[in-house]
């Protein structure tokens, strides 16, 4: 392992490091992490329209002891490529699902809801559902204040494996959203075979949404999607006042995005849930 005091190293080095090595160095580095815990899990609170606290969404940070933060673009389709992310999704849907069985004790939490991030990867796995069903198990809590969220890629790779499996958990309660929408293709076409409750605005889509007169027809017919299919439709990636104004007057409800939280660790997660006095 080089070590040269700088804040670079074998796996971020300025050295130009082929692609393949830089890949194998952090896939033996994420096994390292998983054997050691090295992950943790942030929460980014998300609002309705009242600005109400309607729940979180569960976001995986990794803290490499060297490195430090390493966010879920540098690892997770690495972490998909070498069959880790199985292990690290079961830490978040672990913590995910001790903070809803946290929740349901106290009034003004028990309302709450929880999505947390699925890859295709996990979705394919044979025992899916078992593994799934067996982890939220072990916790005490309404299954439907818990939704997965998948890509529409991801779903796509193996469409009716993926409905048949949804549908199965969806049994149970869960709740299913629509990850990134916009950014994939046909997702009109899928749409009507899919068991989905929500769908979740790409960012791209709101980011400009004040100047880019196509990002707003974008938005406007994915609000009239939802309302036509009754899918509930989330902004992600809301960052200012004129976003949150502009998209409430097209008619969406629900919101989540830097202007009303960063995704924080728990402890401060807890400052999000106002005590009604
Ligand atoms: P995502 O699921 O689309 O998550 C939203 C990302 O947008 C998060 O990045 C979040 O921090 C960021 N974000 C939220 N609000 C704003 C905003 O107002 N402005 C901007 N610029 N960004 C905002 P993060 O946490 O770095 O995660 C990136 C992606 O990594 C996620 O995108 C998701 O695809 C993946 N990911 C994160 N955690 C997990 C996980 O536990 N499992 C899996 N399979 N994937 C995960
Ligand atoms: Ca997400
Ligand atoms: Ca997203
Ligand atoms: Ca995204």
């Amino acid at each position: 392992v080089k070590k040269d005091g700088r804040n670079d190293s074998l796996i971020f080095g300025p050295e130009m490091r082929d692609e393949l090595n830089r890949e194998r160095d952090i896939k033996r580095e994420l096994r390292r992490a998983i054997s050691e815990n090295q992950f943790s899990v942030y929460y980014q609170p998300k609002y309705d329209f009242n600005q109400q606290l309607i729940g979180a969404e569960a976001l995986v940070r990794w803290f490499h002891p060297e490195l430090g933060m390493i966010p879920p673009c540098d690892f997770i389709m690495i972490a998909e490529q070498a069959n880790l992310i199985v292990a690290i999704g079961d830490v978040v849907l672990n913590d995910a699902c001790s903070k809803l069985q946290e929740w349901q004790y106290s009034d003004e939490t028990a309302s709450l809801g929880m999505s947390v991030n699925f890859s295709a990867k996990q979705i394919r796995q044979k025992d899916f559902c078992e593994h799934f069903v067996e982890i939220i198990g072990a916790y005490n809590f309404d299954y439907a204040r818990l939704t997965l969220e998948v890509t529409e890629t991801a779903l796509l790779e193996d469409l009716d494996v993926a409905i048949e499996k949804l549908t199965e958990l969806k049994k149970l309660g869960i709740r299913v959203s629509l990850d990134d929408f916009g950014t994939g293709y046909s997702s009109l076409t899928h749409l009507k075979g899919l068991p989905i409750d929500e769908i979740k605005i790409d960012r791209s889509f709101v980011r400009d949404i004040k100047f880019d007169e196509s990002d707003l027809i974008m938005v406007k017919s994915i609000l009239d999607l939802g309302r036509n299919f009754s899918i509930d439709v989330i902004s992600e990636g809301v960052e200012d006042v004129e976003q949150l104004n502009l998209l409430t007057k097209l008619g969406c409800q629900y919101f989540q995005g830097f202007y009303f939280g960063k995704p924080v660790p728990y402890t401060d997660f807890k400052h999000f849930i106002i005590t009604e006095v």
